[in-house]
Parts: structure tokens; sequence; C-alpha cells
């Protein structure tokens, strides 16, 4: 049932803990959409969700939340993701980063992925990024001037809202040139999103204005837009209790469960079809009209 020849890198995303140590205001975590009960497991259960996800194609995992650093089994989670030759990508604020979890990082995770908004220090406590922003600093610096730190691909995020807009383009000027990708998000209306709507929104002729301000510095690291829309339908999440969500536009929709064969086979199906985003549009947008 194996299948190494998926196309689901970096789409299969494993969140680990519905807690974290920062209160974004634009957080779009699928947090909001799940019980209490369903947002922590025991290490035990996150097992059986790699191995069955493994069974039905996933070859890597993003790992996500929630803050994953906060889940205190985490790097014995990555050891075996590792052994069962998977990639791992951590998704991670960065806000409990010293030298022993970066040492940790380095042995286990293949890409590192980190949220940068702002320079700008009260643009950052607007967004509730006061606390991770000058972690992520130092850590650019330090992957910066040090090769030891090349074994790691590095992907920044940045989410465009009404509040860090005008100060994008600035970003340029901190992050390495040797980092491997600078995604920006356009806002999305999920999750806390929907409450500060009025406050965060950025309409998509701002966005493209932004990509455009962007690709006239000819910047020299790949970056990757992604509008609002374009969020929908773009990976699979793997919560603990086993059930598989897909972003949408009224939140997240289920796929199926990991641990029920019925729903199993829908799941690899979807997964491992190159063209899973615009086949999942069909479905459930149609579905819902
Ligand atoms: S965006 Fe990430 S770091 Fe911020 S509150 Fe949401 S889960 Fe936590």
């Amino acid at each position: 049932m194996s299948n190494k020849n998926n196309n689901n890198n970096n789409n299969t995303c494993l969140f680990i803990t519905g807690n974290c140590n920062s209160k974004c205001t634009y957080c779009y975590a699928p947090t909001f959409y799940i019980t209490e009960k369903e947002k922590n497991a025991k290490f035990k259960k996150n097992i059986q969700n790699v191995d069955q996800a493994i069974k039905i194609g996933a070859n890597s995992f993003v790992i996500t939340g929630g803050e994953p650093l906060l889940y205190k089994d985490l790097f014995k989670l990555l050891a075996y993701i590792k052994a069962n030759n998977c990639s791992v990508y951590l998704n991670t604020n960065a806000i409990l980063f010293n030298n022993k979890t970066i040492l940790k990082i380095l042995k286990y995770v293949d890409i590192l992925g980190l949220p940068l908004d702002s320079l700008d220090p009260k643009v950052n406590t607007k967004l509730g990024r006061q606390k991770s922003y000058q972690k992520v600093i130092d850590f650019l610096k330090e992957y910066e001037e040090n090769q030891y730190y090349d074994q790691i691909k590095l992907k920044i995020a940045t989410v465009a809202t009404s509040i860090n807009l005008k100060s994008i383009p600035e970003l340029m000027e901190i992050i390495p040139a040797k980092a491997d990708l600078w995604k920006i998000y356009q806002f999305c209306q999920r999750g806390r999103g929907e409450k500060n709507k009025n406050l965060l929104n950025i309409n998509l002729k701002e966005f493209n204005q932004l990509k455009k301000t962007i690709k006239a510095k000819n910047p020299s690291i790949k970056i990757v837009f992604a509008t609002e829309k374009s969020i929908n339908f773009s990976n699979f999440l793997i919560i603990p209790s086993g059930k598989v969500l897909i972003p949408s536009p009224r939140g997240y929709q289920i796929l199926g469960y990991l641990n029920d064969k019925l729903t199993q086979k829908k799941i690899q199906e979807v997964w491992n079809n190159p063209n899973y985003q615009a086949n999942l549009r069909r479905t459930y947008l149609l579905k819902d009209s």
C-alpha cells in the first residue's frame, strides 16, 4: 500500500498541539475549528497517525500547531519520522529557541519555517508577533554567518495585512540570500483573523501591488505569493484524533479519518493525485453552492 512516488511533498501537515505561546492577530490555525479534546494527543497517538499517513503515501510531514516546540515529545516524534525515511518541515514561531533547541532542530529538521512580518516593533506588537520577532532576527543572523546551518533549508513566511503591508518590501534587507524561500501570504479571514478582519484585511489589488513593488526590486531570493483563495485546499492537515482536514473557504472541511478504512482510501486517492487541489476545489465548492 505504501507509495513513495506521491505528490504530497510539503502538503501533509501534522498538527501536534493546540497550545501556543503567541497570540497573533491574524492566526488562522485549525485550533479554532476543532474541539478541546482534539487539540492535543499523546505521543502514541501521533505515532499512529504518522504510521497510517505513511501507509497511504505520505513521505514528508509539515509539523505544525499551535507552537510545536511546546509539545514535550517533539524531538522524539521527529526522530521517529526521520527513522521512517520521511522528511521533516518544522513551522515554529522561534520563541523557545535556545542553543540546545537549535542543535536538535539541526539534527532532525530538513526545512525550517519561520515567521517574519515587519522590522518595526510597533507593527509586530500590533500583529501579536513581538515575542517571536527578535528570536527570528537573531536566528537569521546566525544562519547567514554560519555555514553549519547550510544543512537545513530555510523558509520565511510573511502574512500581508493592512498593518504591515507598506513595510513588507524592506524585509528583503534582512532575509539571508541563502534562504530557500520567502512566502508571502495574503491575509486570510479564518480563525482569529476572522474576528480581526476589519482591522487586517487587504484586497487582491493591494496584494498584487505589493507583488509588483517587491518584484521591481529584483530580489535574489525565491519568492512565492499566495493569495487568500490559493490557500483553499492547499494542504492536508492531520489533527491528533486522526481526522484529516483541508482548508476551505468556510474554514476547514473534513476529508476523512486515518483510522477508518473507508475514508482512508478516499484520502489516499486525493493526496496522491497531482491535480488534487483543482479536484478538491471543484468537489467542495460545488457541494457548498
Ligand atoms: S500564527 Fe502560529 S504562532 Fe501565531 S498564534 Fe497562531 S499558531 Fe501561534
